[in-house]
């Protein structure tokens, strides 16, 4: 297995569970902890994911920055992005699912129209509840229940949004909703202890044919020594990009060329704003807690919409988040993995593109937000600024919007709202250049030219729809687990 993170020690324990020995899984980064970033101070917690982070790595170009460079990068230490994640959960519509796009088995098992089998999405949430001890959409306080019923009654349809997270207690006291991470999964109890190494400080750089169909794959360590070793079955779960650049890499060679491209690279169109309004306006309960909702998407801009009401330093004030996310509907963004002469580097340049299909779905969110804006916050619709134009520039952003929010003093200066946008990238939501049935990767997650080499994570998703990935990255670990146990 290359990679620890949230696909590669999901896959590593789905194969654990399954008996199958003689899993090894590689981690480039090294192992420096294992607490998930929410277990930290609110602080120290914003100022890893945002700002300093030692363990940030992003080792690409983008031709169209900030896109794909604000925040956009790997977390390279053992657990990846999983001692990072929010947790969210939701499964990938099942219009897109059925669109074609998706290999039709695979999709009747995410959507669970096998007679004997439950669906692959019930599985996992099975799992999930089991760790957490409720189910992923149970309602989560009376700050939450207010809310629902809050935006009910305005007419939004929201429901709690599925988490896989639970309650733990952080050092600030309280205690807060943590999202689940395959590393304590893997330290937890095994059901028979099947133990598997997972060794850190193992970059691999690249795959090749071995004697007996074996395939010999290149280790450095971070002193400049190398290995090689032979494996009967590889698995690359080191995120969309290295996954990428390990099978630019060898597709590459095996033509004799010095570059490969790939296709199809989408994220999600993410914008929001943060709403300042007078506390009395919103007369939540006094409990602390997590109040976090969602609407599904609605035929106007296929986008869910969130709704986080934050914690406020200011007692007079209530902080709410407001975001929308759809899917990138131009496939059009590219992928050159290219050699690097002579120190034989494969360099990666993101090459975006934002297509009018894009904008068009800027539109249809901002007239959704600027009608929330006057709906729930009783402020003028028009304090939603934000146009194509902004999405297309990349700003403003978050963490900038969020000192002006927590600066801003309702009391005095009446509600406002802080629009934002996200770049594409930087919600880690890269997918679909090495898709299902594409040229590069077959159907079932074998790279065509070495079968024995399989990609596992967003990269293979063929459309990734307006969900959060990491749902489907989970469930497809199960089915590459059932199946990597009976070859
Ligand atoms: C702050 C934040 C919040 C998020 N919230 C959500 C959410 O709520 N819901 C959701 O669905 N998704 C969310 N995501 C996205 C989610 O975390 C990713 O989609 C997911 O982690 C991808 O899993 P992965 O295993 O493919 O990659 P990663 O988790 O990034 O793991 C890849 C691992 O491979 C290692 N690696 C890389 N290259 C090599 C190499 N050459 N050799 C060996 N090892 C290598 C890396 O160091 C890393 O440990 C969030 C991400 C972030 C950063």
């Amino acid at each position: 297995m290359v990679g620890s993170g949230l696909a590669g020690l999901s896959l590593a324990r789905e194969l654990a569970d399954l008996r199958t020995d003689g899993v090894v899984v590689l981690e480039a980064g090294p192992d420096r902890g294992h607490a998930h970033k929410e277990l930290l101070t609110r602080d120290e917690s914003l100022r890893l994911w945002h700002t300093e982070d030692p363990d940030f790595h992003r080792n690409w170009t983008s031709d169209l920055p900030p896109h794909y460079l604000h925040s956009s990068g790997l977390r390279k230490r053992l657990g990846g992005r999983s001692l990072y994640w929010h947790g969210v959960c939701l499964p990938i519509e099942e219009q897109v699912l059925r669109s074609g796009a998706w290999p039709t088995a695979l999709a009747a098992e995410l959507l669970g129209e096998l007679p004997s089998r439950e669906s692959l999405y019930d599985q996992v949430a099975k799992r999930l509840e089991d760790w957490a001890g409720a189910p992923v959409s149970h309602c989560r306080g009376t700050r939450e229940r207010w809310l629902l019923e809050h935006l009910r009654t305005l007419g939004y349809p929201v429901d709690p949004t599925p988490q896989a997270s639970r309650s733990e207690r952080v050092p600030e006291g309280e205690n807060r909703q943590v999202p689940f991470t395959p590393v304590t999964h893997w330290n937890g109890p095994l059901p028979e202890p099947l133990p598997y190494p997972v060794l850190p400080d193992c970059l691999v750089t690249r795959m090749q044919a071995g004697s007996g169909g074996l395939v010999e794959v290149t280790v450095e360590r971070p002193d400049g020594s190398s290995a090689v070793l032979l494996a009967e079955q590889v698995v690359l779960a080191a995120g969309t990009f290295e996954n990428t650049r390990l099978v630019g890499r060898l597709l590459a060679e095996t033509h004799g060329r010095d570059f490969w491209e790939f296709g199809n690279l989408t994220d999600h169109v993410n914008q929001g704003f943060l709403a300042v309004v007078p506390r009395e306006s919103m007369p939540y309960p006094p409990e602390a807690g997590r109040a976090f909702c969602v609407m599904p998407m609605l035929d106007v801009c296929n986008s869910y919409v969130f709704f986080d009401l934050m914690e406020s330093p200011r007692p007079d004030a209530a902080l709410v988040g407001v975001w929308t996310m759809g899917e990138q509907v131009s496939t059009e963004s590219r992928v050159r993995v290219e050699r690097v002469s002579p120190q034989e580097q494969w360099e990666l340049k993101v090459q975006p593109v934002i297509s009018p299909a894009d904008d068009r779905t800027v539109e249809r969110q901002a007239n959704q937000l600027a009608e929330i804006v006057e709906r729930v916050f009783r402020i003028e619709r028009t304090a939603y600024t934000l146009r194509k134009e902004d999405f297309r520039e990349g700003r403003p952003l978050y963490l900038q919007q969020l000192e002006a929010a927590l600066e801003h003093d309702p009391a005095s200066a009446g509600g406002a709202v802080f629009p934002y946008v996200y770049p594409l990238g930087s919600v880690d939501h890269e997918a679909g250049t090495l898709a299902l049935g594409g040229d590069a990767v077959d159907e079932h997650g074998s790279v065509r030219v070495m079968p024995q080499v399989l990609v596992l994570g967003p990269a293979v998703f063929p459309r990734q729809g307006a969900a959060n990935p990491s749902l489907t990255t989970l469930a497809l670990a199960k089915w590459y687990a059932r199946r990597l146990r009976q070859r």
